[in-house]
């Protein structure tokens, strides 16, 4: 048996409420089982109310969470069958942190959402060592969850879709609540009767009350919206514009780079190269966020690739638009306006952009 001020420094580490680690074991050189028991001792009777700790028997099963560092962690968990010493009824006690029945924990499948809706099925499947196929069964539970959970303070609406794997299921809408950042549905389709009857289910109460929906620029649904949350403002998905433009950026200082290295005199490769090397975050970055450091990078990045310079201008340009409080009328012209002088280096964007009017 491990020491005990170990026992105490994972049991912090892992950081769930009310459990204790009691054991643990590294069972391959990426893998460890940390056994963990329930500091609550009583159980509340589900039929009459009474609180008990007399256990009607163990029962110990492994459930997955999420990474430690580059370690796969498996929680040995012992959720206790007790028994009522007032009406004789044995009940499971619950515990907070894993849904009955499942076999990863709450924060494991946030996780994985999460990961999904950044990339696809199939990285968030390789990041969390998971089949692609163990994490649509983990979708699929995760839609009938959350269906059963009620979202009386939603205000603010997203509307996202997963990336969708060939062949698989087709998972595609994800609905979030912008101000918890967190999936309060997972729908199979993303066409406008599947929203719609979602979106019914939530009540007219809390319809009334979504101030705002943020949507993928490409969905077609926007009309729906306005219908269906009469007080929304639909705004467009900033984050999927402002990510392929920070793509089409990146690419660009790549091929800068690469063909800076070709040219034949050494004088100007060198000036070149000096000005294109460690320009990739100060590029990304938000002009007000630049320190002088990165201010100078950005300045002597211009003198050497002057195209590049232009497109981190238009990129900045694009973000203040979004950043701006004008309608969504006033947005759209100035996106339009936008396309005209970036499309030569933004042409993917630019179409995004121009199929969401
Ligand atoms: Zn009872």
């Amino acid at each position: 048996m491990p020491s005990n001020p170990l026992l105490h420094f994972i049991t912090k580490v892992i950081n769930l409420e009310d459990i204790k680690v009691i054991n643990y074991d590294f069972i391959t050189d990426d893998e460890i089982v940390i056994e963990v028991e329930n500091k609550l001792k009583v159980g509340q009777c589900p039929q009459c109310g009474n609180t008990t700790d007399k256990i009607h028997q163990n029962h110990w099963y492994t459930v997955r969470d999420i990474p430690l560092s580059d370690y796969q962690v498996l929680l040995k968990v012992n959720r206790r069958q007790l028994r009522c010493t007032r009406c004789r009824k044995v009940f499971s006690e619950s515990l907070d942190f894993i849904k009955t029945r499942r076999t990863y924990t709450k924060r494991l499948a946030m996780k994985v959402i999460k990961e999904v809706l950044e990339t696809n099925v199939e990285s968030a499947a390789i990041r969390n060592r998971m089949t692609a196929s163990e994490v649509e069964t983990l979708l699929k539970e995760q839609e009938a969850d959350l269906l059963k959970e009620k979202t009386p303070q939603l205000k603010k609406l997203g509307i996202d879709e997963i990336t969708q794997l060939k062949g698989g299921k087709n998972y595609a809408a994800v609905l979030v609540d912008l101000e918890t950042r967190k999936p309060i549905a997972l729908l199979e389709k993303r066409n406008k009767a599947v929203i719609a009857e979602y979106l019914s289910s939530l009540g007219s109460e809390v319809l009334n009350q979504i101030e705002e929906v943020s949507i993928d620029l490409w969905i077609p649904y926007k009309s729906l919206i306005q219908e269906m949350l009469p007080n929304a403002q639909v705004v467009a998905d900033r984050f999927h514009v402002m990510k392929q433009i920070n793509q089409e950026l990146d690419q660009r200082r790549k091929q800068e780079k690469t063909a800076a290295v070709k040219i034949k005199n050494r004088q100007e490769r060198e000036e070149k190269l000096a000005g294109l090397t460690h320009s990739k975050y100060p590029l990304l970055k938000k002009k007000e966020s630049l320190n002088d450091e990165e201010k100078a990078k950005i300045h002597s990045l211009q003198k050497v690739a002057p195209e590049l310079g232009e497109m981190y201008r238009n990129k900045e340009e694009i973000r203040d638009i979004f950043e701006s409080q004008i309608t969504s009328d006033e947005a759209l012209y100035k996106f339009l306006e936008w396309t005209e002088t970036a499309y030569k280096f933004f042409p993917k964007s630019c179409r995004t952009i121009k199929t969401a009017k």
